[in-house]
Parts: C-alpha cells; structure tokens; sequence
C-alpha cells in the first residue's frame, strides 16, 4: 500500500490579483467558495492567505476569522493552514490570527530573498512564531526556502520549541530564492529522512515548476502543493481556469505514480492532527 497524496491548494497568497487571472478569490466567500470546489476536486489542506476587498494583502484576524469559519462549515474536516508569510504584515502582526487555532499554520525558520525583497524571519521572531503556535496548538508547516531551513527547523523540535513529528514543504522557484532542480530537491528529501526520519514532506514549485514538483513529490513519496498562489497558469498557452482544476490535473496525475488523493481522515492520521470533529 503506497502513501495517500495529501493534496494542499494554496487558494490566493498574496500577490497575484484578478488582472493577472480573474479566477483568484479575493474576498472571503471568493476564498471559500474557490476552496470548496478544490476541496471536491480532491484537495485535504487548504493554505490560505487573507485580501482586502481591493485585492492587496493584509494580515487582519478578523478577517481570518471569518474564513476559518467559512471553511469548516463548507468544507468539512478539511485541514485549515493559515500563512504567517512576510508579505501579510510586519513582525508580530503576523501572528496576530494564531489564537483562532487553525490546525496547522506556515512557519519559515529563516531569511532569504524573495522577488524584490527580503524575506525577513529574525531568530527573534521564528521563536515568538513558534512559540505561539505551541500555545494555541497549531501545527507548524516548516516553509523550507533553502537548505539551512530544514537544519533549523530539525534543531527547533530537538529543542522542545516546535511539536513534532515536523511537517517541511520544499518551496522551488521562487525568484532570488532556491530555483527548481532536481538534484537540490533529492537532497533535500534525503537530508530530511537523515536528520527527521518521521517527517512528512510536501514539494511546491513556483510558475512552471509547479507540475514538476507536483511529479517529483510523487514519485519520491511526498505530498503535493498546488493552486493560483503559486501559478496561474495552466500551460504556456493559456491560463489556469480555477484553483479546482489544477487540484484535479493533481489527483488525476496521482494514478500515474500508483498513488491516490489522501481523503480527510487519511491527510488528518498522516499528518498526526486530531481527527475532524
Ligand atoms: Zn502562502
């Protein structure tokens, strides 16, 4: 019996706006009405940043609020990810949605360059990060932009500050940051199985890289990451037409690799979260 594909779509982050692709959900029942039919297509953890009405990013509670509860009505037993990302808000402000305890949270364990800037995750505030995710009993997802991340987080858990068994995504393609290679990819899934042999992994690749990555995970047993966050589009021609059907070429593609789409309960055990209510 091979391992269930736990499917994550990463529904809107922060940047990409209706001009780029009209199907981002930008507003709260966009989010969770986008969720809902990824979810039917097969998709078990949702990663969800939050957007004014005008489409920039924001990092409000409130509004977190009022998704999270949007989603566990529609989208029942469906993993719920709230991001801490740096492109939402500055320091703490970043953190301010962690009391509404979703089941897991994102946690980068250091700084990189992103785009256009830098992306700034002082030891200071990974801790506070960390620290409030034990408080509130969010599982973290180690967002792994380098190799030093995985590192990091492995001597995190050692240290008592992050709950194991540690959940890492991979994260390929983001520009100024680790590009898509496969040689870095193997070494980052060997690396994890040396220093974490019981931790879970999931690959995400930036624009074009997404699909490959999706492949790579599933081929090397890991889980996959999709969604307009990270591309909008379907191939070079045209763009993609919903976050539920690039969760769908995803469960499809799962079949080739004698793999099958996690449902609710298996994504829950794998993952070592309490079963849906
Ligand atoms: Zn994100």
């Amino acid at each position: 019996m091979t391992t269930p594909c736990i499917i994550t779509v990463a529904i809107t982050g922060s940047v990409p706006t209706k001009k780029d692709n009209p199907a981002v959900p930008i507003t709260v029942s966009e989010q969770v009405e986008s969720t809902q039919a990824s979810f039917e297509a097969g998709a078990t953890l949702a990663h969800c940043h939050v957007r004014n009405d005008d489409g920039t990013t924001t990092s409000d509670p409130e509004r977190f609020g009022r998704l999270v509860e949007g989603l566990r009505k529609h989208c029942p037993g469906m993993i719920i990810q709230l991001s801490t990302g740096g492109r939402s808000g500055t320091g703490r402000e970043r953190g301010g949605m962690l009391p509404l305890s979703p089941d897991m949270a994102s946690l980068s364990t250091g700084s990189c360059n992103f785009p256009t800037r830098v992306y700034e995750n002082s030891p200071e505030l990974v801790d506070w990060l960390a620290s409030e995710m034990v408080k509130y009993d969010v599982k973290p997802e180690i967002e792994a932009f380098d190799l030093s991340m995985i590192f990091q987080a492995v001597k995190m858990e050692k240290d008592g500050k992050i709950k194991g068994p540690l959940h890492v995504q991979f994260v390929m393609g983001v520009k100024n940051a680790m590009p898509v290679d496969k040689d870095t990819f193997d070494f980052y899934v060997a690396t994890l199985k040396r220093l974490a042999p019981d931790a879970t992994w999931t690959g995400a690749g930036i624009g074009a890289g997404q699909l490959m990555l999706n492949r790579w995970s599933l081929e090397a047993g890991g889980h996959c990451r999709t969604g307009l966050e990270d591309n909008i589009r379907w191939n070079k021609e045209k763009l993609a037409p919903s976050n539920a059907a690039l969760v769908k070429r995803v469960a499809d593609l799962c079949a080739e690799y004698g793999r099958h789409p996690a449902s609710v309960a298996e994504a829950r055990k794998l993952l070592h979260l309490k079963a849906a209510a």
